[in-house]
Protein backbone atom coordinates (compact mmCIF):
# COMPACT_ATOMS: atom_id res chain seq x y z
CA UNK A 1 0.00 0.00 0.00
CA UNK A 2 1.23 3.16 -1.01
CA UNK A 3 1.04 6.52 1.38
CA UNK A 4 -1.31 9.30 -0.12
CA UNK A 5 0.36 12.14 -2.54
CA UNK A 6 1.42 15.04 0.08
CA UNK A 7 -0.29 18.35 -0.52
CA UNK A 8 2.09 20.38 1.53
CA UNK A 9 5.67 20.17 0.76
CA UNK A 10 7.90 22.34 3.06
CA UNK A 11 11.81 23.37 3.28
CA UNK A 12 13.46 22.63 6.63
CA UNK A 13 16.31 25.36 7.58
CA UNK A 14 17.53 28.29 9.47
CA UNK A 15 17.77 30.65 7.27
CA UNK A 16 15.98 29.37 4.16
CA UNK A 17 15.28 32.48 2.38
CA UNK A 18 18.07 32.27 -0.28
CA UNK A 19 16.43 28.94 -1.04
CA UNK A 20 15.46 28.31 -4.78
CA UNK A 21 13.89 24.94 -4.02
CA UNK A 22 10.17 26.67 -3.97
CA UNK A 23 10.92 28.30 -7.18
CA UNK A 24 11.57 25.22 -9.07
CA UNK A 25 9.59 22.56 -7.08
CA UNK A 26 6.24 24.58 -7.26
CA UNK A 27 7.24 25.26 -10.95
CA UNK A 28 7.21 21.30 -11.16
CA UNK A 29 4.22 20.85 -9.34
CA UNK A 30 2.24 22.99 -11.37
CA UNK A 31 3.31 21.78 -14.89
CA UNK A 32 3.01 18.26 -13.47
CA UNK A 33 -0.56 19.16 -12.19
CA UNK A 34 -0.08 17.96 -8.53
CA UNK A 35 -2.05 19.85 -5.98
CA UNK A 36 0.40 20.92 -3.55
CA UNK A 37 2.15 24.00 -2.00
CA UNK A 38 6.04 24.07 -1.76
CA UNK A 39 6.65 26.44 0.98
CA UNK A 40 10.33 27.24 2.86
CA UNK A 41 9.68 27.34 6.85
CA UNK A 42 12.40 28.88 8.49
CA UNK A 43 12.73 26.73 11.67
CA UNK A 44 15.36 27.87 14.69
CA UNK A 45 16.93 24.24 16.21
CA UNK A 46 14.64 24.36 19.58
CA UNK A 47 11.62 24.46 17.23
CA UNK A 48 12.62 21.57 14.84
CA UNK A 49 11.46 18.67 16.96
CA UNK A 50 7.75 20.43 17.36
CA UNK A 51 7.63 21.09 13.84
CA UNK A 52 7.98 18.06 12.67
CA UNK A 53 5.55 16.26 14.41
CA UNK A 54 2.84 18.62 13.19
CA UNK A 55 4.33 18.00 9.56
CA UNK A 56 4.22 14.14 10.13
CA UNK A 57 0.32 14.62 11.63
CA UNK A 58 -0.73 16.30 8.61
CA UNK A 59 1.46 14.01 6.11
CA UNK A 60 3.43 16.54 5.05
CA UNK A 61 6.65 15.98 3.00
CA UNK A 62 9.59 18.10 2.48
CA UNK A 63 13.06 18.65 2.18
CA UNK A 64 15.72 19.71 4.73
CA UNK A 65 18.74 21.99 4.55
CA UNK A 66 21.49 23.47 6.79
CA UNK A 67 21.33 22.86 10.13
CA UNK A 68 18.73 20.30 10.24
CA UNK A 69 19.59 17.36 8.47
CA UNK A 70 21.51 15.16 10.87
CA UNK A 71 18.55 16.09 13.49
CA UNK A 72 16.16 14.94 10.82
CA UNK A 73 17.69 11.67 10.60
CA UNK A 74 17.84 10.91 13.76
CA UNK A 75 14.03 11.61 14.34
CA UNK A 76 13.38 9.25 10.85
CA UNK A 77 11.98 5.93 11.85
CA UNK A 78 12.92 4.40 8.64
CA UNK A 79 16.18 5.47 6.15
CA UNK A 80 17.10 4.56 2.80
CA UNK A 81 20.57 2.90 2.64
CA UNK A 82 22.19 6.30 1.35
CA UNK A 83 20.68 7.86 3.90
CA UNK A 84 22.19 5.98 6.54
CA UNK A 85 25.74 6.20 4.37
CA UNK A 86 25.83 9.93 4.07
CA UNK A 87 24.54 9.64 7.85
CA UNK A 88 22.12 12.72 7.26
CA UNK A 89 18.54 13.34 5.44
CA UNK A 90 17.46 15.93 3.21
CA UNK A 91 14.31 14.50 2.19
CA UNK A 92 11.27 13.34 3.72
CA UNK A 93 8.16 12.08 3.58
CA UNK A 94 5.51 9.93 5.49
CA UNK A 95 4.95 6.52 4.71
CA UNK A 96 1.45 4.88 4.32
CA UNK A 97 2.46 3.34 8.14
CA UNK A 98 2.54 6.97 9.50
CA UNK A 99 6.17 6.88 10.44
CA UNK A 100 8.65 9.67 9.01
CA UNK A 101 10.93 7.90 6.14
CA UNK A 102 13.87 9.88 5.46
CA UNK A 103 16.23 9.78 1.89
CA UNK A 104 19.29 11.45 1.17
CA UNK A 105 19.30 13.53 -2.40
CA UNK A 106 22.63 15.26 -1.91
CA UNK A 107 24.06 12.11 -2.67
CA UNK A 108 22.28 11.23 -6.35
CA UNK A 109 22.69 14.74 -7.33
CA UNK A 110 26.06 15.36 -6.59
CA UNK A 111 26.33 11.99 -8.50
CA UNK A 112 24.66 13.41 -11.22
CA UNK A 113 26.09 16.32 -12.12
CA UNK A 114 29.63 15.25 -11.29
CA UNK A 115 29.37 12.29 -13.77
CA UNK A 116 28.21 15.13 -16.21
CA UNK A 117 31.06 17.44 -15.79
CA UNK A 118 33.72 14.55 -15.64
CA UNK A 119 32.50 13.14 -19.34
CA UNK A 120 34.47 10.87 -20.56
CA UNK A 121 37.12 11.33 -17.71
CA UNK A 122 34.61 9.34 -15.46
CA UNK A 123 36.94 6.46 -14.93
CA UNK A 124 38.54 4.06 -12.60
CA UNK A 125 40.63 5.41 -10.06
CA UNK A 126 40.03 9.17 -9.84
CA UNK A 127 41.93 11.09 -7.40
CA UNK A 128 39.15 13.41 -5.81
CA UNK A 129 40.69 16.78 -3.62
CA UNK A 130 37.93 17.45 -1.29
CA UNK A 131 37.75 20.63 0.47
CA UNK A 132 35.78 20.92 3.40
CA UNK A 133 34.47 18.46 6.13
CA UNK A 134 30.73 19.12 6.67
CA UNK A 135 27.43 18.03 5.31
CA UNK A 136 27.81 18.31 1.54
CA UNK A 137 31.41 16.41 2.04
CA UNK A 138 29.80 13.61 3.80
CA UNK A 139 27.68 13.47 0.51
CA UNK A 140 30.35 13.87 -1.70
CA UNK A 141 32.42 10.78 0.38
CA UNK A 142 29.00 8.81 -0.01
CA UNK A 143 28.95 9.27 -3.69
CA UNK A 144 32.56 8.57 -4.45
CA UNK A 145 32.67 5.57 -2.31
CA UNK A 146 30.68 3.82 -5.39
CA UNK A 147 32.66 5.46 -8.42
CA UNK A 148 34.85 1.90 -8.91
CA UNK A 149 38.80 2.74 -7.10
CA UNK A 150 38.26 6.73 -6.80
CA UNK A 151 39.99 7.44 -3.82
CA UNK A 152 39.47 11.30 -2.09
CA UNK A 153 41.99 13.38 -0.46
CA UNK A 154 40.54 15.58 2.53
CA UNK A 155 41.48 19.21 3.41
CA UNK A 156 39.33 21.78 6.05
CA UNK A 157 40.06 24.01 8.30
CA UNK A 158 39.30 22.01 11.33
CA UNK A 159 41.08 18.73 10.77
CA UNK A 160 38.98 16.89 13.36
CA UNK A 161 36.03 17.00 10.88
CA UNK A 162 38.25 15.93 8.42
CA UNK A 163 39.45 12.55 10.40
CA UNK A 164 35.69 11.96 11.43
CA UNK A 165 34.77 11.66 7.28
CA UNK A 166 38.34 9.05 6.99
CA UNK A 167 36.75 6.83 10.31
CA UNK A 168 33.39 6.54 7.78
CA UNK A 169 34.79 6.20 4.17
CA UNK A 170 37.66 4.04 3.85
CA UNK A 171 38.48 5.39 0.14
CA UNK A 172 39.27 9.02 2.15
CA UNK A 173 42.29 9.89 3.64
CA UNK A 174 43.52 13.95 4.95
CA UNK A 175 45.53 15.70 2.71
CA UNK A 176 48.32 17.08 4.21
CA UNK A 177 47.85 20.74 2.98
CA UNK A 178 45.49 22.22 1.06
CA UNK A 179 48.34 22.28 -1.90
CA UNK A 180 48.61 18.40 -1.45
CA UNK A 181 45.21 17.34 -1.89
CA UNK A 182 45.00 19.55 -5.16
CA UNK A 183 48.03 18.35 -6.56
CA UNK A 184 47.55 15.59 -9.18
CA UNK A 185 43.68 15.88 -8.42
CA UNK A 186 41.67 14.74 -11.11
CA UNK A 187 38.27 16.07 -9.75
CA UNK A 188 38.55 19.58 -7.23
CA UNK A 189 34.85 20.01 -5.11
CA UNK A 190 34.65 22.77 -3.04
CA UNK A 191 32.10 21.82 -0.16
CA UNK A 192 32.80 24.69 1.30
CA UNK A 193 30.71 28.34 1.83
CA UNK A 194 33.57 30.12 0.51
CA UNK A 195 32.36 32.16 -2.86
CA UNK A 196 28.74 32.33 -1.56
CA UNK A 197 28.23 35.61 -0.41
CA UNK A 198 31.28 37.00 -2.32
CA UNK A 199 34.48 37.16 -4.35
CA UNK A 200 36.59 34.96 -2.27
CA UNK A 201 37.98 31.38 -3.71
CA UNK A 202 38.87 28.08 -1.26
CA UNK A 203 41.84 27.67 -3.20
CA UNK A 204 43.93 29.26 -6.26
CA UNK A 205 42.71 27.75 -9.21
CA UNK A 206 46.84 27.95 -10.07
CA UNK A 207 47.67 24.97 -8.48
CA UNK A 208 45.69 22.76 -9.92
CA UNK A 209 46.74 20.43 -13.61
CA UNK A 210 45.29 21.52 -16.33
CA UNK A 211 43.13 18.52 -17.05
CA UNK A 212 41.33 18.73 -13.19
CA UNK A 213 37.85 19.38 -13.13
CA UNK A 214 36.09 21.89 -11.04
CA UNK A 215 32.91 20.98 -9.00
CA UNK A 216 31.86 23.95 -7.07
CA UNK A 217 28.77 22.79 -4.77
CA UNK A 218 28.27 26.36 -4.50
CA UNK A 219 26.47 28.63 -6.47
CA UNK A 220 24.69 32.36 -6.56
CA UNK A 221 23.55 34.82 -9.20
CA UNK A 222 26.38 35.39 -11.99
CA UNK A 223 28.05 31.92 -11.53
CA UNK A 224 31.25 31.96 -8.73
CA UNK A 225 34.03 33.48 -9.06
CA UNK A 226 36.31 30.11 -8.95
CA UNK A 227 34.27 28.52 -11.86
CA UNK A 228 35.07 31.75 -13.69
CA UNK A 229 38.77 31.40 -12.81
CA UNK A 230 38.99 28.12 -13.69
CA UNK A 231 37.51 28.31 -17.15
CA UNK A 232 39.64 31.14 -17.58
CA UNK A 233 42.79 28.72 -17.26
CA UNK A 234 40.91 26.04 -19.81
CA UNK A 235 39.82 23.98 -16.73
CA UNK A 236 36.07 22.37 -16.87
CA UNK A 237 34.22 23.64 -14.07
CA UNK A 238 30.91 23.88 -12.72
CA UNK A 239 28.65 25.42 -9.99
CA UNK A 240 26.36 23.87 -7.65
CA UNK A 241 23.41 24.71 -9.39
CA UNK A 242 23.06 21.01 -11.76
CA UNK A 243 23.08 19.18 -7.92
CA UNK A 244 20.70 21.24 -6.55
CA UNK A 245 18.34 21.10 -9.45
CA UNK A 246 19.23 17.08 -9.61
CA UNK A 247 18.46 16.17 -5.82
CA UNK A 248 15.42 18.13 -5.73
CA UNK A 249 14.31 16.39 -9.10
CA UNK A 250 15.12 12.81 -7.31
CA UNK A 251 13.08 14.42 -3.83
CA UNK A 252 10.29 14.89 -6.12
CA UNK A 253 10.11 11.90 -7.42
CA UNK A 254 10.41 10.28 -4.11
CA UNK A 255 7.20 12.02 -3.40
CA UNK A 256 5.62 11.48 -6.14
CA UNK A 257 6.26 7.91 -7.57
CA UNK A 258 7.02 10.02 -10.91
CA UNK A 259 9.40 11.32 -13.33
CA UNK A 260 10.28 14.67 -12.61
CA UNK A 261 10.04 17.54 -15.31
CA UNK A 262 14.22 18.36 -14.86
CA UNK A 263 13.68 20.83 -17.97
CA UNK A 264 10.60 22.98 -16.15
CA UNK A 265 12.83 22.77 -13.53
CA UNK A 266 15.78 24.30 -14.74
CA UNK A 267 13.49 26.73 -16.71
CA UNK A 268 12.53 28.22 -13.48
CA UNK A 269 15.85 29.47 -12.20
CA UNK A 270 16.78 30.21 -15.25
CA UNK A 271 13.72 32.86 -15.60
CA UNK A 272 15.35 34.38 -11.81
P1 LIG B 1 28.66 22.70 6.56
O1 LIG B 1 28.14 21.38 7.00
O2 LIG B 1 28.51 23.89 7.43
O3 LIG B 1 30.23 22.50 6.23
C1 LIG B 1 31.01 23.56 5.72
C2 LIG B 1 32.47 23.16 5.64
O4 LIG B 1 33.18 24.29 5.11
C3 LIG B 1 33.12 22.85 6.98
O5 LIG B 1 34.20 21.96 6.78
C4 LIG B 1 33.62 24.24 7.41
O6 LIG B 1 34.68 24.20 8.31
C5 LIG B 1 34.14 24.76 6.09
N1 LIG B 1 34.21 26.20 6.04
C6 LIG B 1 33.25 27.10 6.39
N2 LIG B 1 33.68 28.36 6.17
C7 LIG B 1 34.96 28.25 5.72
C8 LIG B 1 35.94 29.19 5.36
N3 LIG B 1 35.70 30.51 5.38
N4 LIG B 1 37.14 28.72 4.93
C9 LIG B 1 37.39 27.38 4.89
N5 LIG B 1 36.50 26.45 5.24
C10 LIG B 1 35.30 26.87 5.64
O7 LIG B 1 28.02 23.13 5.17
P2 LIG B 1 27.60 22.17 3.94
O8 LIG B 1 26.22 21.69 4.13
O9 LIG B 1 28.68 21.18 3.73
O10 LIG B 1 27.56 23.20 2.75
C11 LIG B 1 28.73 23.84 2.27
C12 LIG B 1 28.34 24.65 1.03
O11 LIG B 1 28.00 23.74 -0.02
C13 LIG B 1 27.08 25.52 1.27
O12 LIG B 1 27.43 26.81 1.63
C14 LIG B 1 26.39 25.48 -0.05
O13 LIG B 1 26.74 26.63 -0.76
C15 LIG B 1 26.94 24.28 -0.77
N6 LIG B 1 25.93 23.22 -0.97
C16 LIG B 1 25.42 23.09 -2.20
C17 LIG B 1 24.51 22.10 -2.47
C18 LIG B 1 23.97 21.97 -3.85
O14 LIG B 1 22.95 21.30 -4.07
N7 LIG B 1 24.62 22.57 -4.82
C19 LIG B 1 24.09 21.21 -1.46
C20 LIG B 1 24.64 21.37 -0.18
C21 LIG B 1 25.57 22.39 0.05
P3 LIG B 1 34.44 24.28 9.91
O15 LIG B 1 34.01 22.90 10.31
O16 LIG B 1 35.74 24.69 10.42
O17 LIG B 1 33.35 25.31 10.14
Amino acid sequence: MSAPRPTRVVLLGHPVGHSLSPVFQQAAFDACGIDARYEALDVPPERLNATIDALVAERAAGNVTVPHKRSVRLRCAHLTDVATIADAVNVFWVGADGALHGDNSDVGGFDVAAKQLLAEKFTKGLRVALIGAGGSASAVCAATAAWPGATVSVSARTPARAEALTARFAHVSVAASLDDALRGADLVVNATPVGLRDDATPFDVQALSPSARVFDLVYRSGGTRLVRLANERGIHATDGLGMLIEQGALAFERWFEMSAPREVMWNAVRRL
